[in-house]
């Protein structure tokens, strides 16, 4: 990776399904950005998930979600990238494509949370992610870091100690962060709205409006 310009605060970018944003994702997006000093994250919807089923929800109908959740918060946007490209969603390919529209010395970080980190090594080019950008991976209610196996292994080579190597670097580093837990999933909100029951209060206004109006999820 050659020179780092420490002049822009780092860019963010939090894959995920999103089927649909809740408020876990949100807060935590949210929080993460002040605690960690992020310029700004996107909230990046997966189009096609290599790893898992495909999405009773379109692509579209998430990222419509995700910009109606993030409307108002100009530090939090939705990257719809993933919904341009064909085929598989690889992170791997959104990163390098990020990296380069911001050149060589900003840095990227990947932010995901702990669930994810556990099953990293079935991703698509794990072991270079971190060539392309930082990851930063958030503390989730009921889940433990990995601290054996390959995953672990990795983690405990790469883990920094805070979040300034986040500012130092452009790409390579490992930092955890614990952030106000929020027991939300949208497998539980997708349960509930499956059973008739409200999930007011799990995910924005909007975004209930949305699923009430285009009758998702039922
Ligand atoms: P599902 O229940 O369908 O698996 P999910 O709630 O885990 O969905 P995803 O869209 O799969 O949501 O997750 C996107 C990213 O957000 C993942 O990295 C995941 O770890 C993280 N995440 C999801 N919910 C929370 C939460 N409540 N707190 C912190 N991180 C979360």
């Amino acid at each position: 990776m050659s020179e780092h310009s420490p002049s822009a605060a780092p860019l963010g970018v939090f894959g995920g399904t999103f089927n649909p944003v809740h408020f876990g994702h949100l807060r935590s997006a949210l929080e993460l950005v002040e605690k960690v000093g992020l310029q700004r994250l996107g909230l990046m919807p997966c189009a096609v998930p290599p790893l898992r089923e495909a999405p009773g929800c379109s692509a579209a109908h998430r990222a419509a979600m995700v910009e109606l959740a993030v409307a108002g918060e100009s530090r939090l946007y939705c990257d719809a990238r993933e919904l341009a490209r064909e085929g598989k969603s690889f992170t791997y390919d959104s990163l390098l494509e990020l990296r380069s529209e911001e050149g060589p010395g900003r840095s990227l970080c990947m932010v995901m949370g702990c669930d994810a980190l556990l099953a990293i090594n079935r991703w698509h080019r794990w072991r270079e992610l971190l060539s392309v950008a930082h990851i930063v991976v958030i503390a989730r209610p009921g889940w433990a870091f990995p601290d054996s196996g390959e995953v672990g292994e990795w983690l405990a080579q790469h883990r920094a100690p805070g979040a300034d190597a986040l500012h130092e670097a452009a790409a390579g580093s490992i930092v955890i962060e614990e952030l106000r837990p929020l027991a939300i999933s949208s497998t539980e909100v997708r349960e509930l709205l499956a059973a008739g029951r409200s999930v007011r209060y799990l995910v924005p206004e909007s975004v209930l409006e949305y699923i009430e109006h285009n009758k998702l999820f039922g």
